[in-house]
């Protein structure tokens, strides 16, 4: 018998993180009416600082697929659905252009559209910026969906927790957001969930800050 041997971490069983890191306390239900689907890289998974879980548990329309290359028929059946109309939150680049023929939606209008019989759906990728880039050219499917992108994206709250590696560069949670908000204009009020965030960013980077005193492993 190992008497060492280190017991299974409880964990949460609504936001599937260990006890001692649960963030349900602050979940805040926003009302949106997208469906939101998020793509994570699964370096983002176990990430104690990734913004996904909070924005999942605060959407009631918001699903998370993990993986880095996608079976096209999984992709296919996530994002081609009957007169629903798809959009990637995701810039024009050069090194993955948007597809031609696929204007960008003004502010609203996919809100607002008469003809869309059902929610728009919002595909959202979880993971830095080099890797997102790589899943993008990895599924077609991905880069050939019509873009939205922010145009001039607010400053992350991240702060001292994770650097951005771009300057437009904002968490997940933010991003969707925004987009959000430019989707369903303002009827759409994210502003508490945006709160919520700026308090699970203090909060991780106190433990981090009394992890570093303890001279311990930051936790994951
Ligand atoms: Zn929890």
């Amino acid at each position: 018998m190992n008497l060492h041997a280190t017991p299974a971490r409880a964990t949460c069983p609504r936001c599937l993180r260990p006890q001692a890191t649960c963030l349900c306390a602050l979940v805040r239900p926003t009302r949106h009416h997208t469906e939101v689907l998020v793509l994570q890289h699964p370096q983002e998974q176990r990430q104690a600082k990734n913004s996904v879980a909070l924005l999942r548990l605060s959407l009631a329309r918001c699903e998370v697929r993990v993986g880095a290359r996608f079976a096209a028929a999984d992709l296919q059946a996530w994002l081609q659905r009957p007169r629903q109309r798809t959009w990637l939150l995701y810039p024009d680049v050069h090194a993955a252009p948007a597809p031609p023929s696929a204007p960008a939606p003004a502010a609203w209008e996919v809100a607002a559209d008469p003809a869309a019989g059902s929610p728009p759906r919002l595909v959202v990728l979880d993971a830095t910026w080099r890797k997102s880039l790589r899943m993008l050219l990895e599924n077609p499917a991905l880069a050939a969906l019509p873009r939205l992108a922010l145009k001039a994206p607010a400053p992350t709250r991240y702060g001292r927790i994770r650097a951005a590696r771009r300057a437009d560069q904002v968490s997940t949670l933010e991003a969707t957001v925004q987009a959000l908000a430019l989707l369903e204009g303002p009827a759409f009020d994210g502003e508490p969930l945006l709160q919520a965030f700026g308090d699970f960013v203090a909060e991780v980077a106190a433990r981090q800050h009394e992890h570093r005193e303890a001279g311990m492993a930051l936790p994951r």
